[in-house]
């Protein structure tokens, strides 16, 4: 069964039914990678500046004090622990805020900051005086409208007159997951939430500045029950859009956004995935289609009804993550002399870890050589990647038997148990993380499990060497099966982004592979495609180990 839909480009696709699944692993895996980054992904490469506006400065700014902010803003900026901006924000900063604001195309991983950036550009915009919407976010889940409205009242903390609302329904049908006990709990434990949803009745003015909601429930508040006047929406953001307007198409709560704007009203940012209109222009008429599951359309505002035309135009911001062709195609066609700028992503790289294989005959004899590896230098803690949940299930109790504190994260959980899980290894409550691709169905980020594991192994290795605790204990990452595709090759990109960030930024990391005899072309073909050595260790005999 498939859906027909029309792309932001205007071309068409057809949606395969099995694509939606992925879909909310997208919106699922965007949640996972939001509840479990503590701080900004580092980078080692400059912005690029790809392309100028001729007509335009482009600055940067070093300091937060240089963006002459609220009192109250650079307040909230630094009891984040925000010291300055990040590479991203060093140039995008300044396009965002200023008067007009400059033409902008910017791409950069995520992590580096994107978010922080536009809740600053809302919370900068917003009147505090004036008590109606101003600011409007769409989130492809309410647990990532949730997540986005954490930071505008983290950042905006000191701001006491700024004030969010959640535009998402009670009995929600547009996300993934449950609104449940275990997730409210996370965000209480993570920070306040100073609003939580509450019906809203017909007819009721909306006071606060800032929404943020879901699609449907934004649409029905703009357009069947005028709770926001689109036409005094100064920024509006649409997060995580590349979950909503993926441009291979699909989805249950996707948005497609067809519009026939005039070429200079509105600011349009776009993230991770996200696009943010700053005013809408002069006879603006914005179709907003959210599809339902079965790719019906339940909003429909095609006709621009409740949409006149904002004061005087702006800008557009257009971010990124990632750029596909129909993005930048997208993107060119509606953005007139851009200024494009690019963070590349880091590399991930084998240079400095020390990768290490064990011949094994059977699980039995992978696991005796684990224990052999514990026995001889001191860890602190271990993830151990499996290649069946049925293996990481029998090793996990084989290692609760002989007395490890293991947690163990499948696929069979849900994003917030997994967040859960994750967290508590970070703080250390449980030493080993034994695991398998819960996500590996997933191309687009590959493994959000690798992502998430990578980045605590980064995490760990940075905060842990900087405050100068436990530097001498090693986090290792055992291949306990090693990744491989159907048709028993290799699974390169598997590999790379297990053990890969563990050596970024000149740390060194410590990788071991358990391999039956069998499976050793495997590994001797991985050693070729990296160009990069794996020593073998004598499973009697561990004092090899570097
Ligand atoms: P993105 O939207 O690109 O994924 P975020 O804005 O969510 O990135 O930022 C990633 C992490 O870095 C968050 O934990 C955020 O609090 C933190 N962060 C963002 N900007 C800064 C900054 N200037 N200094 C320090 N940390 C930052």
């Amino acid at each position: 069964k498939s859906t027909t839909v029309r792309n932001i480009d205007g071309s068409i696709n057809n949606i395969e039914e099995d694509d939606e699944e992925d879909v909310v692993d997208l919106a699922a895996n965007s949640l996972l990678n939001k509840l479990i980054r503590q701080s900004l992904v580092e980078s080692s490469h400059h912005v690029e500046v790809l392309q100028k506006d001729p007509s335009s400065p482009l600055y940067s700014v070093k300091t937060f004090e240089e963006l002459r902010l609220k009192e109250e803003l650079l307040k909230g900026i630094y009891a984040l622990g925000f010291n300055r901006p990040s590479k991203i924000q060093e140039m995008a900063l300044p396009m965002m805020l200023a008067h007009p604001p400059q033409n902008l195309i910017a791409q950069s991983q995520s992590g580096t900051g994107k978010t922080a950036a536009f809740v600053l550009a809302m919370l900068s915009r917003v009147n505090a005086l004036e008590l109606f919407p101003q600011c409007l976010c769409l989130a492809p889940t309410y647990e990532l409208a949730l997540q986005t409205g954490r930071v505008v009242e983290q950042m905006g903390k000191f701001c006491v007159d700024v004030q969010v609302m959640y535009a998402i329904r009670g009995n929600r049908t547009l996300c993934c997951t449950a609104l449940n006990c275990d997730l409210l709990e996370l965000f209480a434990s993570k920070g306040v939430l100073k609003t939580l949803f509450s019906p809203v009745r017909r007819g009721t003015d909306i006071t606060k500045q800032i929404v943020i909601g879901t699609p449907g429930t934004v649409l029905d508040w703009c357009f069947k029950r005028k709770l926001i006047d689109l036409t005094k929406i100064r920024v509006f953001v649409l997060d995580e859009a590349d979950v909503m307007i993926d441009t291979q198409g699909f989805s249950d709560h996707s948005i497609r956004i067809q519009s026939l704007f005039d070429s200079r009203m509105f600011l349009l940012i776009y993230s991770d995935a996200w696009l943010a209109f700053h005013g809408l222009g002069q006879e603006a008429k914005i179709q907003w289609t959210a599809l339902t599951s079965h790719g019906t359309r339940v909003h429909t505002a095609a006709d621009g009804s409740g949409m006149k035309c904002l004061k005087k135009s702006d800008r557009m911001l257009l971010f990124s993550a990632t750029f596909e062709d129909s993005v930048w195609r997208f993107a060119e066609r509606i953005i007139p002399d851009p200024n494009v700028i690019k963070l590349r992503k880091e590399e991930l790289t084998l240079n400095n870890i020390q990768q290490y294989y064990v011949l094994c005959e059977h699980k039995k004899d992978k696991y005796q050589a684990l224990c052999n590896i514990y026995g001889s230098i001191t860890i602190g803690q271990a993830i151990i990647f499996c290649q069946t949940r049925q293996n990481a299930k029998w090793l996990t109790m084989e290692m609760i038997q002989d007395g490890h504190q293991v947690s163990l994260l499948t696929g069979e959980l849900t994003v917030e148990q997994r967040a859960s899980i994750i967290q508590r290894f970070r703080d250390g409550k449980e030493k080993v993380l034994i695991t398998t691709n819960v996500c590996a169905r997933v191309g687009f980020e590959h493994s959000v499990l690798d992502i998430a594991v990578v980045t605590i192994v980064g995490e760990m290795r940075g905060v842990r060497g900087e405050s100068g605790i436990d530097v001498k204990q090693v986090t290792i990452v055992v291949n306990f099966d090693l990744p491989v595709k159907q048709g028993e090759e290799p699974d390169y990109e598997t590999y790379l982004h297990r053990i890969g960030r563990t050596g970024r930024f000149g740390k060194k990391g410590l990788a071991f592979n358990m391999i039956e005899v069998d499976k050793l072309p495997l590994l001797m073909k991985i050693q070729d495609h990296f160009n990069s050595i794996i020593k073998q260790l004598n499973a009697e005999d561990m004092d090899e180990i570097e």
